[in-house]
């Protein structure tokens, strides 16, 4: 149930929109369950919770000082916002990372240094192929988990190469293939062959993030890397994984103008690519780079924008097993939240 002002209203897209703009919310960390604090990425090293309400779901940072102040009520928890309540919901747990998967930062680690991104400066552990066949044991042994997992997923830094990280990552794919029946995903700086390697392995889903579609903006946020490889990269990833099962992250808020986000959209589309729109994360870590979280009219009008070419062009991003799209913590997805 959605209230805004008070009264009760069926705006919950625009509510997360809101939350999503906002990023986080004060709360008492002891009234929480299971906090999550993500290993990759730009929000990596930030305390967070997941909201269920209205059939949405939104990850929200742990902010205190915030202007939203949520409580326990009850099973619920209640967000308000100068003492209005904005919404009512309840807590989901995250199995790993996030809800329903298990989403396992690989290698915590990145030899690059993309200047939105805390992960080089964090420089947290590498996991071993054990370290995760381990990890995805302990769940399914746990009866309040097991149940509750319906898909894996890979994510990783760059620990020595990104060719050594694709083999890696894609020894763990076959292995975890080999002993379950369960979709997998797989994100990571794509290789001329990680493509081949990480399908042929038994990945079912793949995410080549192009971060932002603004050329020139790419080169100064990502040196060393190279915007028309990952684009080419996800033009073979659609014609081996196929349509609706190739993902691609453009940051909202790194300085790109909304034209650079929606041609770029429209680019992503026509090859079959689902773009994730993720709103940047001002990170503490990353104080020098002039980040600007969008506010949540943007959002919306970006994503509704994006629901419209991918209707017109056929593809659905709320069939996604893994991954940002079927998650749908951090970002408006369409078909699912708008
Ligand atoms: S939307 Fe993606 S990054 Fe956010 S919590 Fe879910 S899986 Fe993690």
């Amino acid at each position: 149930m959605i209230y805004m002002n008070g009264e009760e209203t069926d705006r919950s897209a625009e509510v997360k929109a809101f939350l999503i703009a906002e990023g986080g919310v004060d709360i008492d960390e002891r009234v929480l369950g299971r906090i999550t604090t993500p290993a990759s990425g730009p929000g990596a090293g930030l305390k967070s919770f997941f909201l269920r309400f209205n059939g949405h779901r939104v990850r929200l940072g742990i902010k205190h000082g915030s202007r939203l102040k949520a409580s326990l009520e009850g099973d619920h928890v209640v967000i308000r916002d100068q003492d209005k309540e904005i919404v009512r919901g309840y807590l989901e747990d995250a199995i790993a990372h996030c809800p329903a998967q298990a989403y396992i930062t690989v290698s915590e680690v990145c030899i690059y240094d993309c200047q939105y991104c805390p992960v080089p400066i964090l420089g947290g552990s590498v996991k071993s192929q054990s370290d995760v066949e381990m990890a995805i044991s302990r769940i399914l042994a746990d009866p309040n988990l097991a149940g509750k997992l319906k898909a894996i997923a890979l994510t990783s830094g760059v620990e020595t190469s990104a060719q050594h990280e694709v083999e890696r990552i894609a020894a763990i794919v076959h292995a975890l293939r080999e002993k379950y029946d369960l979709p997998i995903g797989v994100a990571v700086y794509p290789t001329p062959d990680s493509t081949k390697l990480l399908k042929a392995a038994g990945a079912d889903e793949i995410k080549y993030n192009v971060e932002t579609m603004d050329r020139q903006l790419f080169e100064t946020m990502c040196p060393g890397l190279s915007l028309d490889f990952v684009l080419g990269a996800l033009k073979d990833a659609v014609a081996v994984f196929g349509r609706n099962k190739v993902f691609s992250n453009i940051l909202v808020g790194l300085g790109e103008d909304d034209f650079s986000i929606i041609s770029g959209m429209e680019e992503l589309i026509k090859m079959g690519v689902i773009p994730i729109l993720r709103a940047v994360v001002e990170h503490p870590l990353r104080a020098e780079t002039r980040m600007r979280r969008p506010n949540a009219e943007r959002l919306l009008r970006l994503a509704r924008k994006e629901r419209e070419l991918l209707d017109e062009h056929g593809l659905r991003a709320d069939i996604a097993k893994t991954m940002c799209a079927s998650c749908t913590g951090c970002d408006l997805i369409p078909h699912r939240d708008v």
